[in-house]
């Protein structure tokens, strides 16, 4: 049957491969990141074991709005989410599968002169890069949403974007690494990794042991929780963001859009996928205080789009009385919260609704379908850790997608899969290394 909603614990397991003893590489998570490791290791020769401790796909992978933006990127990001779109393409292909893959562009409604501006500037960097970005003006923009009652003065926009259906799109990569030869299973979490000499020399997962010179960390909002047992600390948070599916309604525009309200995206079930631009929830919890030095400027930024709560669920990542260190023999937290599935906020879906109604009258009532939320793990600049972790040789780490990671995916997975298997990444990875969060050398986040 095919998935019709984001992937949940009552998902069917899909893989459940016996474990080898030993691999060349074993991947940690089995969302977006952590299977395109997976497939482009296995592409180059390596065996490649990947555990996953819920259902590929449980977590933000399956969650997401389904946006493949190179749009509004980080510039240091660019070169790697614009080999990540020419990936999704050829994975398309590979897998044989529809993944809901379309290339229909990305739209940033303007509402002011200042606005467009700096969607003109970044236009400029986008073009050093080969990109196809520019600035459109308000008549240019009522001939491609002819049916738009909002009082949007221009645009950014760039056609080469493109969009999937997320709890397709990752189940099928799945299939295809392990058509690849790749070992995967679900239900089986990372409990430790094997350490022998200050080196990594495995995993230590609850169905036994697999041997491996190399590891990849994929585990999204959970990394820093085994980094923690490992005593490596990471700056991770994670926030919760709401979505909602509508019934299928008439295509007013066939990409995605976003203004200061509301975001849409056409779904290839001829509805829309709904989400409040900036809206989200933050739990409080210890990792919270910790870091809230490193995540103050962020949280300065977003402070009227960031709902508060005080205390962070039991069993989250931050939940105030978590385990931080647990026996290879005992059941770890991952094995605790199998599959992240957070409520959605039912207000934020409610005013999501208004606004896109409002701003397509010709819609009509737009009735919803579903809601749901997923956590979005975060650094304190907003880009991913790529890179090997200097006090455990041997573990490649690759967390830290800071809600963009389902677009740049296949791409980052590329660039983690040649790092863990000695290759050139063939890409300057220096933005993205992991000791800039202790150096002092890390950058402020970058924002359009
Ligand atoms: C609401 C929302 C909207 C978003 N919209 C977009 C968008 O439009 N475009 C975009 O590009 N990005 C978007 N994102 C961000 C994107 O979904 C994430 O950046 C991306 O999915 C992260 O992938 P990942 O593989 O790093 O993490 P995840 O998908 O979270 O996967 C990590 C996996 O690791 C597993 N795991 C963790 N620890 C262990 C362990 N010890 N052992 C075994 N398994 C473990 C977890 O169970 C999980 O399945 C959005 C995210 C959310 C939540």
């Amino acid at each position: 049957m095919l998935q019709d909603g984001p992937v949940t614990l009552s998902t069917p397991i899909a893989h459940d491969a016996d474990l080898p003893p030993e691999a060349d590489l074993v991947v940690i998570g089995g969302g977006v990141a952590g299977v395109s490791t997976a497939i482009y290791a296995a592409k180059a020769g390596a065996r490649v074991v990947l555990v996953e401790k819920g259902r590929i796909a449980g977590e933000q992978s399956s969650r997401n709005w389904g946006w493949i933006r190179q749009q509004g990127r980080d510039p240091d990001e660019l070169p790697l989410v614009m080999e990540a779109v020419r990936n999704w393409h050829d994975l398309q292909s590979e897998t044989n599968e529809d993944l809901g893959l379309r290339q229909t562009g990305t739209l940033y409604f303007a509402e002011d002169d200042a606005t467009l501006e700096r969607y003109r500037n970044w236009a400029g960097i986008a073009a050093g890069h080969g990109l196809d970005s520019r600035v459109i003006d308000r008549a240019e923009l009522s001939r491609m949403l002819p049916e738009a009652r909002a009082g949007w003065i221009g645009a950014l926009w760039t056609p080469s974007d493109c969009r999937a259906e997320p709890w397709l799109a990752v189940p099928a990569l799945a299939r295809l690494a392990a058509r690849l030869g790749v070992t995967i299973r679900e239900n089986c979490a990372a409990r430790a990794l094997d350490i022998e000499g200050g080196r990594v020399t495995g995993v230590v997962t609850e169905a036994g042991r697999v041997r491996a010179p190399s590891v990849v960390l994929a585990g999204g909002a959970w990394s820093s929780t085994l980094l923690r047992r490992h005593r490596v600390a990471l700056p991770q948070l994670s926030v919760r963001g709401t979505v909602a599916q509508t019934e299928p309604l008439p295509e007013i525009f066939a990409g995605q859009g976003v203004d200061n309200h509301f975001a849409f995206r056409r779904r290839v079930d001829g509805g829309y996928s709904l989400a409040p631009s900036f809206d989200h929830d933050f739990f409080i919890g210890p990792d919270a205080v910790r870091h809230s030095r490193a995540f103050f400027p962020e949280f300065r930024r977003d402070m009227l789009s960031t709902n508060l709560r005080p205390a962070s669920p039991a069993g989250y990542p931050d939940a105030w009385r978590r385990t931080t260190c647990w026996g290879e023999d005992e059941a770890s937290p991952f094995e605790r919260l199998r599959v992240l599935d957070p409520t959605p906020n039912r207000r934020f879906v409610a005013r999501m609704a208004r606004h896109f109604a409002e701003a397509f009258p010709s819609l009509g009532p737009v009735r919803m379908r579903k809601a749901w939320a997923g956590m979005i793990d975060s650094l304190p600049d907003m880009i991913p850790v790529i890179d090997n972790v200097p006090d455990l040789p041997g573990l490649t780490l690759l967390t830290g997608l800071s809600g963009h990671g389902f677009g740049i995916g296949p791409g980052v997975g590329r660039a983690a899969a040649d790092l863990a298997l000695g290759r050139d990444p063939g890409t300057d990875l220096t933005p993205f290394r992991f000791a800039r969060f202790r150096d002092g050398s890390r950058r402020a986040a970058f924002h359009l």
